[in-house]
């Protein structure tokens, strides 16, 4: 008989770990809680899913911050070409969209998702769904099944469980407990690629709530030290900011929180001029003519831009073309508290690089591998995080092989 191994958690890590380690020539059993595979990757492929990102290479891998070094072991051998090619091998095509990031054509997970499965059933993988795992020791492990316990003993393990964001898929972030049992060291789950909360005011609450902050620029410093700056939009809510570049900010916003109580961000919200252009736009202000009606008429800036900036400057600020200049450029927004890791895309934390060896296996329970989001590295969105989700699980998929080997 081939040597057994399980996979716990049927999201991508876990998929890729148990098709490479399948074609080993292993029996592969997937284990997961929930009824069916890969609710979280469904979700991704609702909005439009970003597979992975075209950069070159040494770009690329700088957007795991600190964690690069660690996950270039992965990522170098499972990089975004390969990552394209193990997609078309699965029928689906793929295509490059302006900004750089790669998209399954139809842009949907689903097809994908369908193609992969099959091709796993007919390679013999057996999967055993509604069984969430309780406890883990390096031969076997305990799961609740119909509120039963069961065990399941196997050669070697991988866990792909997954972070804590939208628990609701699958991905509680609970195994935290059975691992700690095992003097496994994690970094405590957090929010990632989130929005954050910020105390407007009643009239930009009423007002502008759900409006979109297009063709702005963010800049902030970073608790090392470093300014960060980038273009894009976001949506300013309620209670704070949601969007695409908030969650490229998340990660320098969350830890000036974390550090300080309180975040930093900003605004720049006439990128594409300069301030000596500002200035000599803004220098004529018809007499008696308003606030509002001179910015609309020199700069044609209106609406959550210029409520946003009334919001945070103070009136002796928009006096002279010069400071209006200055303060258009520089909106300084702060932020108190980081959006509940239950909402937000990803999480930041999880199983320390000091817990395992190069190829993901627990030191302290030999036989036994992590892969994908429950490891401890974070990423922007733009493809990164399925990368990094696909390469583990092939890394992973190597130790396993290695250490069944030994
Ligand atoms: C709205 C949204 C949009 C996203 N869009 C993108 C995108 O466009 N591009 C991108 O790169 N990333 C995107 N992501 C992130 C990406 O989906 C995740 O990073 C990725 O799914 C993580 O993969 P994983 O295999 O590590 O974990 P998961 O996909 O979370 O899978 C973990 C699996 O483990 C199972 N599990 C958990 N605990 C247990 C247990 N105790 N016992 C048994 N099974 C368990 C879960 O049921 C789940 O099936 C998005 C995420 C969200 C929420």
């Amino acid at each position: 008989m081939p040597k057994k191994v399980i996979v716990i958690g049927a999201g991508p890590a876990g998929l890729m770990a148990a098709e490479r380690i399948c074609a080993q020539g292993y029996q592969v059993h997937v284990y997961d809680a929930k009824p069916s595979a890969c609710r979280k990757f469904l979700l991704a492929g609702v909005g439009g899913m970003n597979i992975t990102h075209s950069e070159p290479y040494d770009a690329f891998i700088q957007r795991y911050y600190d964690k690069a070094n660690w996950l270039d072991r992965a990522i170098s051998q499972f990089d975004a070409d390969t990552l394209q090619d193990w997609i078309h091998g699965l029928g689906i095509e793929t295509f490059i969209g302006s900004s750089g990031r790669i998209f399954p054509k139809d842009m949907k997970a689903a097809p994908l998702l369908r193609n992969w499965l099959k091709r796993l059933r007919e390679m013999g993988v057996v999967f055993h769904m509604r069984q969430k795992m309780l406890a883990i020791e390096s031969t076997y492990a305990v799961f609740s099944h119909d509120n039963q316990e069961t065990v399941a003993k196997a050669d070697a393990f991988v866990l792909a469980m997954g972070g804590a964001s939208w628990p609701k898929l699958g991905s509680d972030g609970r195994w935290q407990q059975a691992l700690a049992k095992h003097k496994v060291v994690i970094e405590p789950l957090k929010s990632a690629n989130c929005g954050f909360y910020s105390p407007w005011s009643n009239f930009l609450k009423e007002k502008f709530a759900g409006s979109p902050l297009k063709g702005v620029a963010f800049r902030c410093t970073t608790i090392e030290g470093v300014e960060v700056s980038k273009k894009g939009e976001c949506i300013l809510t309620q209670d704070g900011m949601e969007g695409s570049l908030i969650y490229a900010f998340s990660k320098y916003l969350r830890d000036q929180i974390e550090q300080r109580g309180q975040a930093q961000l900003v605004i720049d919200l006439l990128p594409q001029l300069d301030h000596s252009q500002l200035v000599k736009k803004l220098s004529h202000r018809k007499a008696k003519e308003s606030f509002s009606k001179y910015i609309k008429r020199t700069l044609n800036l209106g609406g959550v831009k210029v409520a946003l900036l009334h919001e945070v400057t103070k009136p002796e600020n928009l006096s002279t073309p010069e400071k209006i200049a200055a303060s258009l450029k520089r909106v300084v927004v702060h932020f108190d508290q980081v959006k509940a890791i239950e909402e937000v895309i990803s999480s930041a934390g999880g199983v320390c690089e000091e817990s395992v060896t190069e190829h993901l296996m627990l030191k302290n329970i030999p036989g036994i591998f992590c892969a994908g989001e429950m490891l401890d590295w974070e990423a922007p969105t733009g493809g990164y995080l399925l990368t990094a989700c696909f390469a583990t699980g092939v890394l992973a998929a190597q130790g396993v092989e290695q250490y069944l080997q030994s």
